[in-house]
């Protein structure tokens, strides 16, 4: 078997996606159950790394039941255009706040144009749109029929992203984290989080993890990168990461740094609690852990969230003092947007609605 694919028990298959040429960073999964699933695309450049894995396991371009992504960011859902084109009977199951832009990807990719310049197809390529009469969309909760009584269940977690999902496996108790619990870098063990703009989101991202673990999972399978069994261990410490990120880069904000320097201090202050960073690691590491869990990335994403934070309490202050709190109450709510994009379907419920 291709070295990009690693069996992991009970028909759960992970590909390397390779992306952006690097090995070992960003996971697919395959569960060659009686409906074919695949878990996360990769980039769209990844789509042949994927489908030749596929193919080796014997997944045809019929036989694709399900695509099912944690979120729509590119190193996740950045291959679904192409995926979906390659596996004509396959379903793409997404949540609901994600699901219009894998229809029309317009705005989605000029944002990511926007922070990663010219960058951008080199590692992330271009997301290309997925027919939305083949999208399925879920709510806070939904199933996934993997037949013969096998399904993954989803589970909302936001935080990282406001489309966040994480998905169990009915069959064998493995998590599906995607980002929520942060990447994971499986050549030192060590654990960082994932806070990007624009969604990052303090306690929301905390709630996941805690919803997570409360799951009880027998196992994490992270898309950057692979299992982990230290399930409870592992949780925790992803909780821990992110408080203290958020801890670091709120004293780096109250001391006034800019974001560069804000950066460095939160680096430097952060740096001994990973081994990839260490003196003896091998430096192709700590390039491949930028790359999935970035310094300059976690910390905007805190300062940007911090930047939201305090102006929706200055607002809610001042309109306390006017309304006693009536306005205030009003700003901090998340206002509720539906995503679906029209023709989608609604979320599964029981395992029924992907046949
Ligand atoms: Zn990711």
């Amino acid at each position: 078997m291709d070295e990009d694919i690693t069996p992991l028990g009970h028909e759960v298959f992970q590909i390397d996606t390779r992306m952006a040429g690097y090995d070992g960073i960003t996971a697919a999964y395959l569960i060659r159950s009686d409906r074919p699933c695949l878990v996360e695309t990769g980039t769209a450049p990844s789509a042949p790394v994927v489908r030749d894995a596929l193919a080796q396991l014997g997944i045809a371009a019929g036989d694709l039941a399900t695509v099912v992504v944690t979120h729509i960011h590119l190193d996740h859902a950045g291959g679904a255009g192409d995926i979906a084109a390659l596996y004509p009977g396959a379903q793409i199951v997404v949540h609901q706040r994600g699901a219009r832009h894998l229809a029309d990807p317009s705005r989605l990719m000029a944002g990511a144009r926007l922070v990663y310049g010219n960058a951008l197809e080199h590692f992330f390529g271009v997301l290309a749109p997925v027919p939305a009469d083949r999208i399925v969309a879920l709510e806070d909760t939904g199933t996934v029929d993997l037949g013969g009584g096998r399904r993954l269940d989803s589970y909302y977690s936001p935080g990282h992203a406001k489309h966040h999902v994480g998905l169990v496996d009915s069959d064998t108790g493995d998590l599906y984290t995607g980002d929520a619990a942060g990447v994971y870098l499986p050549d030192t063990g060590d654990l960082r989080p994932a806070t990007p703009p624009p969604d990052f989101d303090l306690e929301t991202a905390l709630a996941s993890v805690a919803r997570f673990a409360a799951l009880r999972p027998t196992r994490l399978l992270f898309s950057h990168y692979g299992p982990v069994t230290e399930v409870a261990q592992t949780l925790d410490r992803s909780a821990e990461e992110i408080r203290l990120w958020v801890e670091e880069t709120r004293r780096a904000r109250a001391a006034g740094l800019d974001l560069d320097h804000a950066v460095a201090m939160v680096v430097e202050r952060t740096r001994a609690r990973y081994a990839a960073f260490g003196p003896d690691a091998d430096p192709a590491l700590a390039v491949k852990f930028d790359r999935i869990s970035g310094d300059a990335s976690n910390v905007s994403g805190i300062m940007h969230w911090l930047d939201k934070t305090e102006a929706q309490d200055q607002v809610g202050q001042l309109c306390g003092l006017r309304r006693r709190g009536q306005l205030g109450l009003e700003t901090g709510r998340q206002q509720q947007v539906t995503d679906r994009p029209p023709g989608a379907r609604r979320g599964i419920v029981g395992g029924k609605a992907l046949g």
